[in-house]
C-alpha cells in the first residue's frame, strides 16, 4: 500500500510510537506524546494527515529556503539518480555534479573562498572543521595549538565533536561531553548580559570575554573560534553590531582561525548569500548545510579559505578525513538547482531590500501584544519573549514561572490557529521562514501568530495564570 494515498492516522501514529525513537525526544511513556503525522508540502505550506494546512514559518528546520514542491530540484535529482546514482569523491576520483557545485559555491560566496570540503550533514560538517582546524596547526608546526573556543547556548549540531562545540549543557550531560580542547565563552545575549549598557557597549564586552579566554588559555594553544553569526536554535540570538567586528579583531591579534557556522545564516537567510557578509566578516572556514539544498536531500560540508587551503597545499601530507557519502551526486545536483532557484528569483536581494525589512517591522509590532515582551527580527529569522508584565525596558520585563511552560502552550495553541513556529525554554518563540515568502503571506503569517498569541493569552486568563 502507499500510505500516501490512503492514510491512517492513527495506525500510523499508534506504529510510530511503537517504533520510532525520535531525536531530541523523551522516550519515557508518560513523556511520549502523540506525532502530528505530516503528509504534503507545497510552497510554504505543510498539510498534515487530517487534511490540515500549516504555514511552516520554520521552513521545517531551518532549511526550506525555496520552499515545497520544487518540481525542477525533483526533475534533477531523479534524472542524476537515473544516470549516476551514487559515486564516491575518495581516491582521487570525482563526478560532474560534485565539481560542478564546488565551483558554484565558490562563486557565491566570500573572495577568500576557493575550496569545499564536502559532508553530509551540518554535524559532519563541523566534525571537519575539528579535525581541519587541528590539522592545519599541526602541519604549522604548532601541534600544541588546538583548543577550539565556543560560546554557551552555541547549537553546532549533534555528533560528539558538534555537541561538544555546541553550548548546551543538557547535551553535554550525555556521553561525557565536550570533547578535550573545546572550551566556552558566553553568548552575545544582550537581553541575557546588557543590563544597564548600551549594545554597543555590551557587544564590545561579549567580544572581550574572548581575548580574556584566549590569554588565560595561552595564545600559542588556541587553534580556533567558532561562532554562529546569529545564534539560531539557541534563540535567535542577534549579537549587537559591534560584536563581529571586534571578535575578527581578536583573532587577527593572535592568529586564531576564525570559523562562521553558517548552517543556517548561509543561502540568503540574513538577505546575503552568507551572514559573514551582513556582519562584515571574513572567517577561514564556514560550515554549511540545511539551506545550500533547502533539505530537498542530506548535504552539508565546509568552505575552506585561502589561509587554510594554500598552507595544506605548501605543506602536503594526507589529510585522514572523509565520508562514503561526501560530494554525493544527488546532493550536489539538489543543491545546484536549489541555488540556481535563488537566483533565479533573486531571493537573495529580495530578502535583503524588500520581504526581509517588511518581515521585521510586522514581526517587531508583535511586541506590542499584551503578552509579548519584545520582538526582533534580522533578515529571515525572529524571535519574540512571552512575558507575565512589561517593565520599562526588555530587562524589566517579567518572565512567567518556568514550570507553567507558557511556550509550549503557545507552541499549541500557534499550531491550533495553523501556523509551525518553534519554542524553546524561557518562553521564547521563533520563527524561520522559507525565504519565498511574499509581503502577502507575511500578513498572513502574522495574522495567524496573532491569533494564536490571543488564544494563549485567553487560555492563560482563564486559568489565573495572567
Ligand atoms: C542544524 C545545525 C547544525 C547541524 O546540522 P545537522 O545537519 O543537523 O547535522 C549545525 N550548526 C547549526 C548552526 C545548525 O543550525
Amino acid at each position: 500500500m502507499n500510505m500516501n494515498d490512503h492514510i491512517d492516522t492513527q495506525c500510523l501514529q499508534a506504529s510510530d510510537a511503537a517504533h520510532h525513537l525520535h531525536p531530541f525526544a523523551d522516550y519515557s511513556q508518560k513523556h511520549q506524546q502523540i506525532s502530528r503525522v505530516i503528509v504534503k508540502g507545497e510552497d510554504i505550506y505543510v498539510w498534515d494527515s487530517e487534511g490540515r494546512r500549516l504555514l511552516d514559518g520554520m521552513a521545517g528546520l531551518w532549511c526550506m529556503n525555496v520552499g515545497y514542491g520544487r518540481k525542477r530540484i525533483a526533475d534533477a535529482v531523479h534524472a542524476q539518480m537515473t544516470r549516476l546514482a551514487y559515486y564516491n569523491t575518495f581516491f582521487h576520483t570525482t563526478h560532474p555534479p560534485a565539481v560542478e557545485l564546488a565551483a558554484k559555491l565558490v562563486e557565491i560566496s566570500p573572495p577568500q573562498f576557493n575550496h569545499v570540503f564536502f559532508a553530509g550533514s551540518g554535524s559532519e560538517g563541523n566534525d571537519t572543521v575539528v579535525r581541519l582546524v587541528r590539522h592545519y596547526w599541526a602541519k604549522q608546526g604548532h601541534p600544541e595549538r588546538k583548543i577550539i573556543i565556543s560560546r554557551h547556548n552555541a547549537y553546532h549540531g549533534s555528533t560528539m565533536a558538534g555537541a561538544s562545540l555546541g553550548g548546551w549543557p543538557s547535551m553535554h550531560q550525555q556521553g561525557d561531553l565536550p570533547l578535550a580542547g573545546i572550551v566556552h565563552i558566553g553568548q552575545p545575549s544582550y537581553l541575557e548580559g546588557g543590563r544597564g549598557k548600551t549594545p554597543e557597549q555590551f557587544g564590545l564586552e561579549a567580544a572581550s570575554w574572548l581575548e580574556h579566554k584566549i590569554l588565560e588559555l595561552g595564545a600559542d594553544k588556541v587553534a580556533a573560534f567558532i561562532g554562529e553569526p546569529v545564534q539560531g536554535a539557541g534563540g535567535v540570538i542577534v549579537p549587537p553590531p559591534t560584536y563581529w567586528p571586534e571578535i575578527q579583531r581578536i583573532c587577527g591579534k593572535y592568529g586564531v582561525l576564525l570559523v562562521a557556522d553558517e548552517v543556517v545564516t548561509g543561502f540568503g537567510r540574513l538577505g546575503h548569500w552568507f551572514g559573514s557578509t551582513y556582519f562584515g566578516i571574513q572567517p577561514d572556514l564556514i560550515t554549511f548545510a540545511k539551506g545550500v539544498s533547502s533539505g530537498y536531500v542530506p548535504l552539508g560540508g565546509v568552505l575552506v579559505g585561502d589561509r587554510i587551503a594554500h598552507a595544506l597545499m605548501a605543506k602536503g601530507g594526507e589529510f585522514n578525513h572523509g565520508f562514503t557519502y561526501s560530494g554525493h551526486p544527488i546532493g550536489c545536483v539538489a543543491a545546484l538547482e536549489n541555488i540556481r532557484i535563488i537566483e533565479e528569483e533573486n531571493l537573495v536581494a529580495q530578502v535583503r531590500d524588500d520581504t526581509g525589512p517588511y518581515l521585521k517591522q510586522r514581526f517587531e509590532a508583535l511586541a506590542q501584544h499584551p503578552l509579548v515582551g519584545d520582538a526582533g527580527a534580522v533578515g529571515f529569522l525572529g524571535g519574540l519573549n512571552l512575558v507575565r508584565h512589561k517593565g520599562a525596558t526588555v530587562h524589566d520585563n517579567v518572565p512567567f514561572d518556568r514550570a507553567l511552560e507558557v511556550g509550549m502552550l503557545c507552541r499549541a495553541h500557534m499550531f491550533g490557529s495553523g501556523v509551525i513556529v518553534r519554542t524553546i525554554p524561557g518562553d521564547r518563540l521563533l520563527i524561520s521562514p522559507p525565504l519565498t515568502m511574499t509581503r502577502a503571506q507575511i500578513d498572513e503569517m502574522i495574522a495567524l501568530i496573532t491569533t494564536g498569541l490571543d488564544k494563549t493569552l485567553a487560555e492563560l486568563k482563564q486559568r489565573g495564570w495572567a
